[in-house]
């Protein structure tokens, strides 16, 4: 008899456990209480994606043909080319399901005992299974910051579909989801003010990353207040917001994004009747993603230490196999890309030159300067650098760190490496065409190894 698997969320994690336990021959049913694809599809990843294509190709075409830059920002016309493209890949995903004989029930799902999931929806069902994987997502956090309910401040959820683009945006968070806004919203003409409490946007990337994008983004016009709290945030009398931070400045604005992180969707699961452990906020899983309930799995925002689609999905075909006992392995956190979609984009995978160093590595580091590419000089976009970073005694590779046009591209030449435990060497001797920006990966490799030819 086919083994029965039921899937909680039918986001990136969910749709893809779905599908391949599928096609390892389970009678699977997927149960989603809003929207096929979850936050990724809806109102995260890919909507994002398409605003910043469209506010690029805006503030690119304003600045190389400037008598383009006196129109008005299509706004209307942006947020239907990004509707269209999620509608397109929701139904991609429905067909999908569809074809993989996959069950689709619409409603919300609760634990209800043993190998039980009670749905409330159009119709009130208890369904049983062999065993479950809860892929419930995430939320955006509220910051317990007073003034944070006022109207005008919003998350990245009712952003993406304001009916009026804002003349000023402040923005609560320098992290990916704030700098991807701030890319996007300034592109298309916005003041926006960054206002984040480390002393750096994306710390936990290479610090000259992080350092020169912060330069690249204030020279496009973005304003940041780094190593800053907002305490309060006010209505003004005469129009807009203000928000008091906590070293005295303040920062006047007519919407606010409040992007200081998301929460895993834990309620009404009821997993404290089902003995399921919740540890910092997330369900505890463990390297196959199984809770400490056997049977019964948590995988993607909900229980992972990191909230990325593409983590959701790894962890997505763990739980499908091993709950249905097939070979398995593990997700390797270390190896997990991460990208920025800002212009220029940054993406890294691996360990940073002072993680590696903590590990105990003896590290060396390469560098390659985007000026010295003929790729990105054609495309006017010279700002930016490729860094590889590797052991010195085997010269295994350890990092890629990328500020650059189609970094997010580029990175995946990185997790391969990584995964494939490649070195330096390795990397010389795989040809890279030219011209590409992706040939810096390989000269910085080359100037570790004393053999660069592009630079002096
Ligand atoms: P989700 O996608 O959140 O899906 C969970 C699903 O479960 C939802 O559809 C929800 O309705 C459903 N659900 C919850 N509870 C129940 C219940 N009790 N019963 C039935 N259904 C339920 N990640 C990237 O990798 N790349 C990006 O570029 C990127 N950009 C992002 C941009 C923004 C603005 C945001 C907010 C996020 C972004 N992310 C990105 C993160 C990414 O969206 C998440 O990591 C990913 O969606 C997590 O997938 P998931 O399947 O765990 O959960």
């Amino acid at each position: 008899m086919k083994k029965r698997l039921i899937v909680i969320g039918g986001g990136p994690g969910g749709y893809t456990a779905a599908l391949r336990a599928g096609q390892l021959g389970a009678d699977v049913t997927l149960i989603e209480k809003g929207q096929l694809g979850g936050t990724c599809l809806n109102v995260g990843c890919i909507p994002t994606k398409s605003l910043l294509e469209s506010s690029h190709i805006w503030a690119k075409s304003s600045q190389w043909f400037p008598e383009n830059k006196a129109g008005e920002v299509p706004w209307p016309s942006i947020l239907e080319r990004k509707e269209k493209a999620v509608m397109q890949l929701r139904k991609g995903v429905e067909g999908l399901l569809r074809k993989g004989q996959i069950r689709v029930v619409k409603g919300t799902a609760s634990l209800a005992g043993e190998k039980r999931v009670a749905v409330a929806g159009e119709e009130q069902l208890l369904l049983e299974a062999d065993a479950i994987i809860l892929a419930t997502g995430s939320r955006p956090v509220v910051p317990p910051i007073e003034g944070i309910d006022l109207p005008g401040v919003v998350t990245s959820d009712e952003l993406l579909s304001v009916a009026e683009l804002p003349k000023r945006l402040a923005i609560i968070g320098g992290g990916v989801i704030g700098v991807e806004f701030a890319t996007a919203f300034s592109e298309l003409g916005v003041d926006v003010h960054v206002i984040e409490a480390a002393e750096r946007i994306m710390p936990n990337m290479d610090p000259q990353l992080s350092r020169q994008l912060k330069e690249l983004l204030e020279r496009q016009g973005i304003a940041f207040c780094l190593g800053q709290k907002v305490v309060k945030i006010i209505k003004k009398e005469t129009e807009g917001l203000e928000l008091q931070l906590s070293e005295g400045k303040s920062v006047q604005a007519d919407l606010v994004l409040a992007a200081v992180g998301r929460a895993a969707v834990l309620e009404p699961l009821g997993l404290d009747k089902a003995g399921i452990r919740v540890v910092n906020g997330k369900i505890k899983a463990d390297a196959y993603q199984q809770t400490n309930q056997p049977g019964i799995y948590a995988i993607g925002d909900c229980a992972s230490p990191i909230m990325l689609a593409h983590v959701a999905m790894a962890e997505g075909r763990v739980a499908a196999e091993h709950a249905l006992g097939f070979p398995t392995q593990p997700v390797n956190f270390d190896l997990v890309p991460h990208c920025v979609y800002s212009h220029p984009e940054a993406a890294m995978a691996g360990l940073t030159a002072e993680e590696a160093r903590n590990r105990g590595f003896d590290v060396q580091e390469g560098v390659f300067p985007l000026m010295a590419s003929g790729r990105a000089l054609v495309g006017g976009e010279t700002d930016g650098f490729l860094k590889v970073v590797a052991d010195r005694k085997y010269g295994r590779l350890l990092g890629i760190h990328l500020l650059a046009p189609h970094a997010t591209e580029m990175i995946a030449e990185a997790s391969l490496g990584l995964t494939l435990e490649a070195t330096l060497d390795e990397l010389v001797k795989t040809i890279h065409p030219h011209p590409t920006v992706a040939e810096g990966i390989q000269e910085a490799a080359m100037s570790i190894m004393g053999q660069a030819i592009h630079l002096s």
